[in-house]
């Protein structure tokens, strides 16, 4: 039985762990452990990759999001405009500054924002929207912009998923006023424990957020507001800065992994493989099925060795957490079908053709 985990952490180890060995003693040697030459020069490389005049370095995708509505001023009484089909963490960090996230249902081809859906949600308490990325696809951004400039809102990008996608040719994560990113080890550039950075080209945002990742404080031991403790650890910005010059040479090998499941798909029914956008660069390969029992499927690809996940089974509206919104099922039709339907493939860079044709023909059985 050929086995095929869903993501593979160990092959990037493989291909460059001497690199990394070294760049990891270099900082173990050196006694800076926290900040230093590290992450500065992490985050000057990010923001010239991503195309931003600054960078935030931080522990977290979430702390970024987290970072970015602090930096805005978003807060008790403030609205966000978030789908309800993502990790938790992109409504959770409105939450958490006190403000509401208000959802609006995604298209069930790009699993993104739904944009003409937009506009109906606005209210004058409404701060900002945050598209998401999903999977690696970019959202519709010339659609966000042209809605966030004519209402006056500010727009936060969720890159976690999509490190290096474009939107017509530009940068996610460049676009909006801020774009957070993750480094957590299943993302397409992924260091070896959490780590996140946030993107700006406005120099106040970018030190309003340092002002916030280090205890509200401009100088040291004199505070001007409540922050956090939001530091991104040495080890991790030298592992991350030998990684990101393989970044789109693994991107491209996702892409080319894409095209592989794509034709091997295309002939199945009752399966629907996932729409392209150009500037995609393929977090996960989401396929859905229109009749079949998802579940019933993972379990039983599950027992040939094909491990899947379901991102995501239950959609935000309807987690216990945001029981106080007060949404039942039917509110956001999109995503509850999807959540349902959704299994991601087995995907990263390097997976085999022969792991491919395995996890199809194992479908192929299951759904026969
Ligand atoms: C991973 C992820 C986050 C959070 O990033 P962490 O580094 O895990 O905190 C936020 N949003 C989305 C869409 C994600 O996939």
């Amino acid at each position: 039985m050929v086995k095929v985990p869903p993501f593979d952490a160990t092959e990037q180890f493989r291909q460059i762990g001497d690199q990394i060995n070294q760049a990891v003693a270099a900082v173990l040697a050196s006694g800076q452990y926290v900040g230093g030459s590290n992450v500065k020069e992490f985050e000057q490389e990010l923001a010239a990759y991503v195309g931003c005049t600054d960078a935030v370095a931080c522990n977290s995708g979430t702390d970024a999001l987290y970072l970015a509505l602090r930096a805005l001023g978003i807060g008790a009484g403030d609205e966000v405009i978030v789908p309800p089909f993502t990790f938790f963490a992109s409504a959770e960090v409105v939450s958490l500054v006190g403000a509401k996230p208000v959802f609006v249902d995604i298209e069930a081809d790009s699993f993104n924002i739904d944009v003409t859906k937009i506009e109906a949600a606005i209210t004058d308490r409404t701060k900002a929207i945050m598209p998401v990325h999903l999977f690696g696809r970019p959202a519709n951004m010339t659609a966000i912009m042209a809605i966030a400039k004519q209402h006056n809102l500010y727009v936060v990008e969720d890159c976690a998923q999509a490190i290096g996608a474009t939107w017509n040719g530009q940068q996610v994560g460049s676009i909006g006023d801020v774009g957070c990113f993750s480094f957590y080890p299943t993302k397409n550039l992924g260091c070896c424990g959490d780590g996140g950075m946030l993107t700006t080209s406005n120099p106040d945002l970018a030190q309003q957020s340092r002002v916030v990742k280090e205890h509200g404080s401009p100088k040291r031991y004199y505070h001007s507001t409540i922050g956090i403790n939001s530091r991104m650890d040495a080890v991790q910005a030298a592992i991350l800065r030998v990684k990101l010059p393989y970044l789109d040479k693994w991107n491209h090998l996702r892409k080319e992994a894409i095209g592989r499941y794509d034709q091997y798909l295309k002939h199945i029914d009752g399966m629907i493989t996932p729409k392209h956008c150009p500037g995609s660069v393929w977090n996960q390969y989401s396929i859905r099925f229109a009749h079949a029992d998802r579940d019933a499927i993972q379990a039983q690809i599950r027992a040939q060795g094909v491990i899947t996940i379901t991102y995501y089974p239950v959609p935000l509206h309807l987690q216990d957490a945001y029981a106080d919104l007060g949404h039942k099922s039917g509110d956001f039709p999109v995503s509850e079908l999807v959540s349902q339907q959704v299994l991601s493939l087995p995907m990263f860079p390097e997976i085999s053709d022969e792991q491919q044709q395995y996890v199809v023909n194992t479908l192929k059985d299951a759904l026969a």
